[in-house]
């Protein structure tokens, strides 16, 4: 365990009797709190003027009903969040989770962690999360459709390109942005284009921006392991998930010549020794939405479906968790380490729990935290932004250019204020350190 600051802890304790029952919230501010106590004995200032208090506090909470109706008949009613946490350096930023275990305190802890990553970026945009309990799995694209519209239908009015600008998370791809920003488009009477990111590229979408988290990702990973001396080529790579973030992880590490031999869903995991068929489960997951079993019956015998197994019992060199939170433990980051694995990079949003952090880099694995290694997204999100603001679209070769370059600075700058702060080669305290700093810059100015 690691022992908070004497000044962070009574913050600490506070944001937990604040943020009753929403674990996943405390476990994001008590990683960002842990790389803190650094901070503060450099430069106790930071510790002043409710600064750190006010970090934790978002700005500002939208909760709102969602009602719609199925294709019988019947109505159901969903809840919808918007936490707008953070508009110290920009516009607020960030996706919106459609899935069942959706609450405020998932929606915190995401918006907690946005600020930080957006910071990261050097980009100029503020942090905020939202999305709903609602499941779309097995839904009909007309259902869909009402449900998007009925949750615009209430959001719109908190939103603008200069004031909060959704994009997708888990659960929202280009069909549900589609549909939100028709919505937004009818009810405002504008066409506000960069008012939502993730949109398709017939309406104002940027090239990269689908592949952006998976490729930002790689890059990341490429640019730690370059510390070492080596790269993807002939590395063993399990990523875990089979949703947008992986499948683009996949593409880019096969294409630096890495073999991905492991991905899943929420029912299991499928091995293929001889590397993961790229444009089958494409074909599977975005076409016909279907599952990684629907993958492995595909295969046939070349392949191994695991239902509810771990997919971090499969040894491999490199191991990118890119499904949802807290999917990695510390049972399977031992299991990882014993197996050998030279490098972590973490495509989800927070998928290491505290114990498999801990694990990793007291064994000294290259380990890159979320709020790092997953900015692509976001980044090429403000990219998108930067395009609309000025009617302008680039090339996919232009825009893939500056996002490894975003991703090369980002890699820069946590590990030199890693450096600077006592703690080289950790990622974790570089990102958290570097984040905060620029959001308490902003703040204070
Ligand atoms: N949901 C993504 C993330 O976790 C992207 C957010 C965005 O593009 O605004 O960073």
């Amino acid at each position: 365990m690691v022992t908070l600051d004497e000044k962070l802890e009574p913050l600490y304790a506070q944001v937990v009797r604040r943020n009753a029952g929403e674990d996943e919230f405390h476990q994001a501010v008590k990683e960002v709190f842990e790389s803190l106590g650094a901070v503060i004995a450099k430069r106790p200032d930071y510790a002043e003027d409710g600064l750190i208090e006010r970090i934790c506090e978002p700005e500002r909470q939208v909760i709102f009903r969602v009602p719609w109706t199925d294709d019988r008949g019947q109505v159901h009613i969903n809840r919808g969040f918007r936490v707008e946490f953070s508009s110290a350096l920009g516009p607020y930023k960030g996706g919106l989770r459609f899935h069942p275990s959706v609450y405020l305190g998932i929606i915190k802890f995401l918006g907690f962690e946005q600020v930080f990553k957006n910071a990261l970026t050097g980009m100029p945009i503020g942090g905020a999360k939202g999305g709903s309990d609602f499941d779309p799995k097995g839904r009909s694209d007309a259902e869909i459709m009402r449900f998007c519209q009925s949750f615009m239908t209430e959001l719109y009015r908190h939103l603008g390109e200069h004031t909060d600008v959704p994009a997708g998370d888990i659960g929202v791809g280009q069909r549900e942005i589609g549909y939100m920003f028709g919505q937004y488009k009818r009810i405002t009477n504008r066409y506000e284009a960069g008012v939502l990111t993730g949109k398709a590229l017939a309406y104002g979408g940027s090239q990269v921006r689908t592949e952006a988290t998976g490729y930002g990702s790689v890059f990341f990973v490429r640019e730690m392991l370059r510390t070492r001396s080596a790269d993807f080529d002939g590395k063993k790579v399990v990523v875990s998930g089979s949703g947008n973030v992986a499948i683009y992880t996949i593409e880019k590490i096969q294409e630096l010549g890495g073999k991905v031999i492991a991905c899943s869903d929420s029912d299991g995991y499928v091995v293929d020794e001889g590397g993961i068929d790229l444009a089958l489960l494409k074909d599977i997951k975005e076409r016909r939405r279907g599952r990684v079993a629907d993958y492995a019956e595909a295969l046939g015998s070349t392949a191994t479906y695991v239902p509810q197994g771990c997919i971090w019992d499969v040894p491999c060199d490199i191991a990118m968790p890119s499904a949802t939170q807290n999917e990695l433990n510390g049972r399977d980051a031992r299991v990882l380490v014993e197996n050998g694995v030279m490098a972590v990079g973490e495509g989800a949003n927070m998928p290491c729990t505290p114990d498999a952090m801990r694990i990793f880099t007291d064994a000294g694995v290259l380990f890159g935290p979320a709020k790092a290694v997953n900015a692509g997204g976001v980044a090429t999100s403000a990219l998108e932004m930067q395009q609309n603001a000025s009617r302008d679209s680039w090339t996919f070769e232009a825009t893939e250019e500056r996002l490894a370059s975003i991703m090369r600075g980002i890699h820069d700058r946590c590990s030199e204020t890693a450096e600077e702060y006592g703690a080289p080669g950790n990622y974790v305290v570089g990102a958290n350190i570097a984040g905060f700093i620029r959001v308490a810059e902003a703040m204070r100015a």
